[in-house]
């Protein structure tokens, strides 16, 4: 018998990410500790309110969600839908960072292998693993060093070249350092409960829908061969993310609200970049241009 080149090598992405893979002995502690300490300091947050730390929450939640993750690691990184001049594409890779959703190249390997292996075996988060899999028990796993090494090979040969993502791979915890001791330093508890650990909370909760709730509730403009759906409340919470069924069809195009009412308010941002040049290289069209 002959065998192919895919019946030779181990399927990399369903060892990589299966769920029946999750063991009590090979926990991520580090992940569970942070996620875990991150939701105390979140509920904390309640008891110790002020105007000013619900100010830094708000700001930070746009600056790291909106910028950081959708823009940044999402939309740029993972499908190259724009890209940014070196000042704010080092702003935007900071954004990311400050989310603590991971380093940039582990974070779009990760979402390339979810649309190469949508809801299929190999998918990290799929619903069809139980929603709460999706949601975030996906992260919990310790995962193989060397499997890691191999699927960046494959899928971001682009990124491990690239500069000024190798710079943010590298100092990621840094920002993340600074940044907390800069507002428990200058604003106490209030600020760090809020502008830390509450915003970044949100916005994990916010981020990890669009591969839970938006796999599972919604409606769809296109007939994808994946779950993925149009969800608008998580679309307004995410700067247009939930438009996940648009996303899906059109991978590549840095707008996801398709129709006019899908509002994108990343894409607003995108637009108002490539106006004054930051941005070049946008991909997709614009929502009015694309079918109703
Ligand atoms: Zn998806
Ligand atoms: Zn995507």
């Amino acid at each position: 018998m002959n065998l192919t080149a895919s019946d030779q090598s181990p399927d990399l992405e369903t060892v990589y990410f299966n769920p029946s893979g999750f063991r009590l002995n090979s926990i991520n502690w580090v992940n569970l500790l942070v996620i875990s300490l991150m939701h105390a300091g979140a509920l904390a947050a309640f008891f110790f309110f002020t105007w000013e730390g619900l100010a830094w929450m708000v700001g930070l939640y746009w600056f790291t969600g909106c910028i950081g993750i959708t823009l940044c690691y999402h939309r740029m990184l993972t499908h190259r839908g724009l890209q940014l001049h070196p000042a704010p594409k080092s702003i935007a890779h900071l954004a990311g960072a400050l989310s603590m959703q991971g380093l940039p190249l582990d974070w779009a390997m990760s979402h390339r292998i979810h649309h190469a292996r949508s809801d299929k075996p190999g998918d990290p988060h799929s619903p069809l693993d139980g929603p709460w899999w999706s949601h975030m028990f996906w992260l919990f796993p310790a995962r193989n060093y060397v499997t890691r090494k191999q699927l960046m090979a494959k899928y971001i040969p682009d990124l491990v070249r690239d500069p000024i993502s190798l710079f943010f791979q590298n100092t990621y915890l840094i920002w993340n350092v600074l940044l907390g001791a800069g507002l428990l330093w200058f604003g106490g508890l209030p600020w760090f409960l809020w502008g830390f650990c509450l915003r970044t909370v949100m916005v994990w909760h916010m981020t990890w829908l669009i591969n839970s709730a938006t796999h599972i509730w919604g409606y769809r403009n296109y007939s994808t061969t994946d779950l993925s759906k149009n969800l608008w409340w998580v679309a307004f919470f995410t700067f247009g993310e939930g438009w996940h069924n648009n996303h899906h069809a059109h991978p590549v195009s840095a707008y996801h609200g398709h129709k006019w009412w899908e509002f994108d308010a990343t894409g607003w941002v995108i637009s108002i970049f490539s106006f004054f040049g930051l941005a070049t290289h946008v991909r997709g069209t614009k929502p009015q241009n694309l079918p109703s």
